[in-house]
């Protein structure tokens, strides 16, 4: 059959509460034009993030019950680290409350003044603790990943002559080389397991570790499936097992590809390190059996782990954005190609070119679905990326409007009405205006600044 349907049925239901364009218009006066200040039962198909919004499944419900709370030394913590061993045999796995805290560890060790961290593109939260260490960090991506309409099979890759030419600049100040699969940033995009083997030989060359931002790794790993003609035939838990072992650590979200609600872990192979990890681990998060999260945590994770390499699960998920991605192709709303793993990516420099970045294209294409019909994405452009540490703004590369689809959570009529928003909120983009920013802190600015419409 051609209908590649949900492989999952529904067992318990959430009710959605609808509301009308005219309470959307109230609700977003009172939020200051700031999605993230919306109470979530007041949208109707929440695009947020796919981050911690999953459903859990029957065997991640009943897992939870046999989680041990027990301080040190639980057995979920032995179920976890076999089920994360099991997919990425990193020899230290360290549990965390969720990704930003693996990345707050790591670079409270191996940053600071003066380094420098490049990676594919960095993730906010990671820039964010790159450089609240004062470090710096840099984005590498290939030039592919830049044009929006580039049909590249890997436009998440790194571009590994710029890291030859930075490592050969400043090997000294650089203490690990990253890379992020998807590339969220850069529009959920994969990189190809030859241009991780590539990424790793550079590292080598300069005896430099190579860490993963892996949080949707099995995703990352159907695209390489899909579109890498060498592993076509290769089930994706060897495919997942063979990045793995080109990496000398990894951090990871397991809020994305775990089917967590929460979580995450630091793993990694040096000694030393993991050590010094630990120690912050103790004094920020919890004890090294623990760390941050509950005993049943760390069980949901591990069963989430076992069924995010499943073949049935991954085609359905991807090909979800892909039916939405070619449907809005075809309306001739803006859309970053190809689809991407995790989200479709509107890009709103396209759809409202009469905007200019420093008025926020992205954020207006957002507040206009919210208003339109009760859809919550996200800015990934200006908004976001903008503003420098020092206060001054710069446009970002691109102004992505993103509609990340949580896992496992909607249906294929909901994928009906988004795509049929995002169409009629095109057919009036000539009257659509941007946005003022009436107050922001000094970073990560998204998430509580103010805006007001121009
Ligand atoms: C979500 C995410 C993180 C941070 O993880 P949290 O669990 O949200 O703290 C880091 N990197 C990437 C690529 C992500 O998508």
């Amino acid at each position: 059959m051609k209908t590649i349907i949900e492989p999952f049925r529904v067992k318990m239901v959430e009710p959605i509460r609808m509301t009308t364009i005219e309470e959307r218009q109230k609700l977003l006066k009172k939020a200051n034009y700031n999605l993230f200040s919306l109470k979530s039962d007041d949208v109707i198909i929440d695009l947020l993030t796919d981050s911690g919004t999953s459903s859990m499944s029957a065997n991640q419900w009943s897992a939870l019950i046999k989680g041990d709370e027990s301080y040190a030394g639980s057995p979920s913590y032995f179920h976890f680290k076999k089920a994360v061993q099991e997919l990425m045999p990193f020899k230290h796995v360290i549990p965390t409350h969720q990704g930003r805290a693996a990345e707050a560890i790591l670079f409270s060790v191996i940053g600071g003044t003066g380094k420098t961290i490049p990676n594919n593109t960095h993730f906010d939260t990671t820039r964010g603790n790159i450089e609240a260490t004062g470090a710096e960090a840099i984005d590498l991506v290939v030039d592919e990943a830049k044009d929006t309409e580039s049909n590249y099979p890997f436009k998440g890759n790194m571009d590994t002559v710029k890291l030859e030419k930075l490592l050969n600049e400043k090997a000294d100040d650089i203490p690990i080389v990253m890379i992020t699969i998807t590339n969220n940033a850069g529009g959920g995009q994969p990189v190809s397991l030859q241009n991780i083997k590539d990424t790793k030989a550079v590292c080598d060359k300069f005896n430099k570790p190579l860490f993963i931002d892996a949080c949707r790794f099995a995703e990352n790993a159907w695209f390489i499936k899909q579109r890498e003609a060498k592993y076509k035939n290769v089930a994706v838990k060897d495919i997942v097992r063979e990045i793995f072992s080109m990496a000398d650590g990894m951090t990871m979200s397991a809020k994305k590809d775990a089917f967590a609600n929460i979580g995450g872990w630091l793993a990694l192979n040096d000694d030393k390190l993991a050590e010094s990890a630990r120690n912050r681990l103790i004094l920020t998060e919890g004890f090294p059996t623990y760390g941050g999260l509950a005993g049943r945590d760390l069980e949901a994770i591990a069963v989430g782990l076992s069924e995010v390499v499943d073949e049935d699960y991954l085609a359905y998920r991807i090909r979800t954005i892909e039916y939405m991605v070619e449907a809005l192709d075809k309306a001739g709303v803006p859309v970053v190609k190809p689809a991407g793993g995790h989200a479709v990516f509107i890009d709103a420099r396209k759809m409202l070119p009469h905007i200019p970045p420093l008025e926020y294209p992205g954020h207006a294409v957002a507040v206009g679905l919210y208003e339109l019909g009760g859809i919550r994405g996200c800015e990934i452009g200006s908004v976001m990326f903008g503003l420098n540490p020092d206060g001054t703004q710069t446009p970002a590369a691109l102004e992505l409007v993103r509609l990340a689809m949580p896992r496992r959570v909607y249906t294929q009529s909901q994928a009906d009405y988004i795509i049929e928003c995002a169409i009629a909120l095109k057919e009036k983009a000539k009257d659509m205006r941007g946005y003022a920013i009436t107050w922001q802190p000094k970073a990560m600015r998204h998430f509580t600044a103010k805006f007001a419409q121009l």
